[in-house]
Parts: C-alpha cells; sequence; structure tokens
C-alpha cells in the first residue's frame, strides 16, 4: 500500500498531462491544417483571379484572337490592366473569385507594373501591406516589359479554428477538471482512510491496554483465594473479593464508554429531557470526585452564581458531561488539581457552565482537535494518563443534542476552561 499509492498517484498524474498534451497537439494540428487550406484557397484565389482577367482583357478586345496561340501573344505584348479595367471591375472579379473559392475575409489589392510603380491601388491598401501581401503576374509569365503584378492582402482569419472547435475545447476543459477533481476526491479519501485506520488502530491498542490491567490485578486476587494461607483468612477473602469487583466495576465502565462511542456513532441520543436542576446535579458530581481530588492535594472551588440554575435536559447525560469535564482536569494536571466550576446565566435564556483548571493546557491544534472522536493529544510529561480519547466527543454530541454550544480556552502550561451553555428551562 505505502509504494503502491503514490505510484497510482503519479500515473494518475502523467495521464492527466498526456490527455492535456494530446488534446492541445490536435487544436493546434487542426490550427496548422486551417492555415495551409487557407494559403491553398488564396493561391487557387489568386490564380483564378489572373485568368478572369485575362479573359475579361481579351473580350474587351475589338480584334479577336481564335487562336489560343494567338490569345497567348497578344497577351504576352500587349498586356495592360490600366486602360482597360476600372477599379471596381477588378474589386468584382476579385471578390467574386474569393467567394467561389469560399474565402470570406475582406480584402484589398494594388496592381504594379515593372517599375513598381502602382496602376491601382484600392483605398484601404497601405505601403507597407506589400510586405504580406500575396503577388501574382497578370501576364503571361514570360513577358519582360509590360508585366503587371496584382497584390493581394488578406488578413487570415486566425480565430476560425477556435470558433468552429469551441464546443470541443469547453466539452474537454469541463471532462478534465471532473477527472482532476475525481482525482483530489478519490487522493482525499485514501488519506483520510490510512488516518481513520491509523486511528482506529491506536484505539485498540489504548482499548487492550485498558483492559488488560484490570484483567492482571482480577487474574492476581483469584490466585491470591485460592492460595492456602488466604482460604481461611476471612479478612483477606474480604480484601481480595473487594479488588476484584472494584476491578471488575472499572472495567465495566470502560466497556460503557465504547459503547457510548458506538450508540454516538449510530446517532442513537435519545434524550429524557426534564426540567433539572444544573446546581444540584453538579454538586452531586463534586461530591463523588470530592476524594479523589483530595488525595491528590487538589481543591474544587464550585462558585454556582447563577441566578436563574435550572435547564432542560437530560440528567443522566447531563451528570456524565459534568463528570468528564472534571475528570479530565483532574487528569491532565501535573501538580495538584486546582479547579473552578462556575455558572453564570445569559440574558437569552441559557445557562453557562465553566469547568477550569491550572493543568498542562493545550495548544492551538490540540483544541481545535479534542472533539474529535478517538483524538488524543501527546501529553509530554504527563505519562500514564488513560483514556480512549472518546470523553469529549461524548460531550460535545450531548452538549449538541441539547442545542447548546461547548467552547474551550487554553494555552500550554496555563490551564484550560471548557464552557458549555445550554438553554434553560
Ligand atoms: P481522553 O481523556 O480519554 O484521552 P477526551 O476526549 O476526554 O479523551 O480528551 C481528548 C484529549 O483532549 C485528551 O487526550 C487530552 O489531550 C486533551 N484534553 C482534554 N481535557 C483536557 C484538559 N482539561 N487539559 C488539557 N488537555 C485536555
Amino acid at each position: 500500500m505505502k509504494k503502491v499509492f503514490p505510484l497510482i498517484v503519479v500515473l494518475i498524474s502523467l495521464s492527466v498531462v498526456g490527455i492535456l498534451f494530446i488534446q492541445m497537439s490536435w487544436i493546434y494540428n487542426a490550427i496548422e491544417l486551417k492555415h495551409e487550406e487557407f494559403l491553398r484557397e488564396v493561391d487557387n484565389s489568386l490564380k483564378e483571379s489572373k485568368e478572369a482577367i485575362q479573359h475579361q482583357f481579351l473580350s474587351k478586345q475589338t480584334t479577336q484572337y481564335v487562336t489560343r496561340k494567338a490569345q497567348q501573344y497578344f497577351l504576352e505584348n500587349n498586356f495592360t490592366s490600366q486602360i482597360w479595367f476600372t477599379k471596381d471591375e477588378l474589386h468584382g472579379i476579385i471578390d467574386g473569385v474569393l467567394r467561389e473559392n469560399n474565402v470570406k475575409q475582406p480584402f484589398e489589392f494594388c496592381i504594379l507594373n515593372i517599375y513598381k510603380d502602382p496602376v491601382f491601388i484600392s483605398d484601404g491598401f497601405h505601403v507597407e501591406d506589400l510586405q504580406t501581401a500575396f503577388p501574382i503576374g497578370l501576364a503571361t509569365d514570360n513577358t519582360s516589359m509590360n508585366q503587371e503584378t496584382l497584390y493581394l492582402s488578406i488578413h487570415e482569419d486566425k480565430n476560425v479554428v477556435l470558433r468552429q472547435m469551441w464546443w470541443i475545447i469547453v466539452a474537454s476543459v469541463i471532462f478534465t477538471t471532473i477527472i482532476v477533481s475525481a482525482f483530489v476526491v478519490t487522493v482525499r479519501t485514501l488519506f483520510n482512510q490510512k488516518k481513520i485506520s491509523e486511528i482506529k488502530s491506536d484505539f485498540i491498542n489504548n482499548m487492550t491496554h485498558e483492559l488488560k490491567t484490570p484483567l492482571a490485578t482480577i487474574s492476581l486476587a483469584i490466585d491470591a483465594l485460592t492460595n492456602e494461607k488466604v482460604i481461611h483468612d476471612t479478612d483477606k477473602i474480604k480484601i481480595y473479593s473487594s479488588m476484584i469487583k472494584e476491578e471488575n466495576k472499572r472495567m465495566n465502565k470502560q466497556v460503557e464508554k465504547i459503547l457510548q462511542a458506538a450508540r454516538l456513532e449510530k446517532e442513537e441520543i435519545k434524550l429524557n429531557l426534564q426540567k433539572i436542576d444544573a446546581h444540584q446535579a453538579i454538586n452531586k458530581v463534586a461530591d463523588n470526585l470530592a476524594l479523589q481530588i483530595q488525595e491528590k492535594n487538589g481543591t474544587l472551588t464550585l462558585k454556582l452564581n447563577a441566578t436563574n440554575p435550572m435547564i432542560e435536559a437530560d440528567e443522566v447525560h447531563f451528570s456524565n458531561i459534568i463528570f468528564n469535564l472534571l475528570d479530565n482536569a483532574m487528569k491532565y494536571s501535573l501538580d495538584a488539581p486546582h479547579i473552578d466550576v462556575e455558572t453564570f446565566a445569559h440574558g437569552n435564556g441559557m445557562l453557562s457552565i465553566k469547568v477550569k483548571d491550572n493543568g498542562i493546557g493545550m495548544d492551538k491544534e490540540t483544541q481545535a482537535r479534542v472533539f474529535e472522536k478517538f483524538y488524543r493529544a501527546h501529553t509530554g510529561n504527563l505519562h500514564n494518563v488513560k483514556g480512549f480519547g472518546l470523553g469529549l466527543s461524548y460531550v460535545k454530541a450531548i452538549v449538541d443534542a441539547h442545542l447548546g454550544r461547548i467552547k474551550v480556552e487554553s494555552a500550554p502550561g496555563k490551564g484550560s476552561a471548557f464552557t458549555i451553555t445550554l438553554p434553560s428551562a
């Protein structure tokens, strides 16, 4: 997978570049072909104009030169456009021939004699046009003295190809964009899948580790219980069985946490909304954690000053989220945790609960990701902090289900504060 993936990316990129290159060379070839066709059409038109002018010249003569040879001789020695044609007549002849040859662009012309003096010049013809104009001798080729040269100035319409092929170009731009976008989406999805599979394997490692510790303790306790010396000592039996009970409870809690996350995944949050006193619920959770905080020489200060603490919430989920926030505040502290819980009511019928700690804090990237499922930041000096990275994603899901908000303020080394805001009852 590691090597196939970049190879696929390179191959598809090369193919897209190749397709673009082929399309561009097609368009370039089409422009070239069109240019050659234009030159051919102009060349034909010049030859046909010459023939038409010669033909009209001969038919204007009073003496009829019936044989081809006689006509040739007359053209060679007596041809001149000057006295037999007007400018408009010549314009009409050239215009007719060009139209027959499908050349529709406007044109200008001039006729110069052998000394390069102008015989006729159309109104829009400029001297510098002589550089780019297409020339043809009007009399026969072996004429020496009375040769006149017709210069046809006509601008090639370079956009004609683009105009004819516009829908092919637009379609190919659209399809190429679709291919490139689909490619980008595919690559992104593959990267996400890779990230998810990494997160999942992290989670499995984590979970195995979390469940192994209580299992090992239980196994040791059972070994002790079967020990001859212990089996007759009721006090020890009590100690070991309560140990087993405790570890069992812990494992149950872990499994419950994982099941809770799985349930959230399926969007199965069913809230049992009631009017509850947030202060009472917070006090209950705080009482449960008081012992643990004391053991760590920490303090938990409650500043429950909101005038109206009543909220419309699910009591169990609400207690769980307060517990999770307090538990994290304790877990992510290097020294004795000092935790403040504040409540304040907003004028707009919302109640905020802020849980603030003096712990390790978080950088901006962690703050942006803490509510993602399975996300766990590297906690540096804080080793052995257990968790699945599910607590805060659960908190966020429950707050969202209550149509509330959650925000985090933190700085590395300076502690963190989580504020949840829920609708008052
Ligand atoms: P867990 O605690 O099980 O790892 P959580 O979802 O509760 O999962 O938290 C996710 C991550 O957010 C934690 O791994 C930790 O890095 C960070 N975190 C959460 N709360 C705090 C806090 N109070 N102080 C510092 N970091 C925290």
